[in-house]
């Protein structure tokens, strides 16, 4: 399933055009800023599908019948690009637990490349919510490696994506290799060029958070 938080406007279509809009991507802060606004509303839209309990709190003035979370999510996420978004997600689950994997472009001379996934670090998932973060869902085959690569650590009950802009090519693929998956994003565009990188979309999101890097 795929949620647009863009369907309707609202702060999250304003964030969006904030983070693709080159001008303002000069600012590094407001662009980590918003990334983190866009996880903290996911995180909030996310809440109205999980399972809750009734729990009577105690106020100094009586008993009120309150309604809290079952069960805290475990946060992953993909370094480097997808950390902006995932402290969103965690300003609001401020309980969760997390995962970090590190997966990136490995290119070869004729501009293709491979995902490689060489580090993780991981708490228990066993038939626990997992909310997976990642700015940009491209080809989707950096997503469906990290869900296999963390499927071998346990069995999640259910997997959220959580990303800024997704291509529909990359939701068409994760949507066939991962059924169950809810994948919510900020925008979604059409186009995919054949170096994997999303238009208009916005850039290197890794970049544009945390500056350039040298070429692997
Ligand atoms: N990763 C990015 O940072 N940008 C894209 O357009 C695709 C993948």
């Amino acid at each position: 399933m795929i949620v647009n938080l863009s369907d309707q406007h609202s702060l999250v279509s304003n964030w969006v055009s904030e983070i693709r809009d080159k001008e303002i991507q000069k600012d590094r802060l407001r662009f980590r800023r918003n990334l983190e606004r866009i996880g903290e509303v996911a995180a909030y839209e996310i809440s109205k599908v999980l399972p809750f309990t009734g729990k009577d709190v105690e106020t100094p003035l009586g008993t009120a019948a309150g309604k809290v979370m079952l069960d805290q999510p475990v946060l992953a996420t993909i370094l480097r690009a997808g950390l902006p978004l995932h402290n969103g997600l965690l300003n609001f689950f401020d309980r969760a637990d997390n995962a970090f994997i590190s997966a990136y472009r490995k290119h070869r001379q004729d501009g293709s490349f491979e995902i490689s996934l060489d580090y993780i670090s991981c708490p228990e998932i066993e038939n626990r919510i997992l909310i997976i973060s990642d700015p940009m869902l491209a080809t989707g085959s950096s997503l469906v490696k990290t869900i296999h690569f963390l499927r071998q650590e346990g069995k999640p009950k259910e997997i959220h994506v959580v990303v800024a802009i997704a291509c529909t090519v990359g939701i068409e693929y994760v949507i066939r290799e991962e059924p169950g998956v809810t994948i919510w994003c900020g925008d979604i565009d059409d186009e995919l060029t054949a170096k994997g990188y999303i238009v208009p979309g916005l850039g290197d999101a890794g970049d544009l958070a945390f500056g350039n890097k040298v070429q692997m």
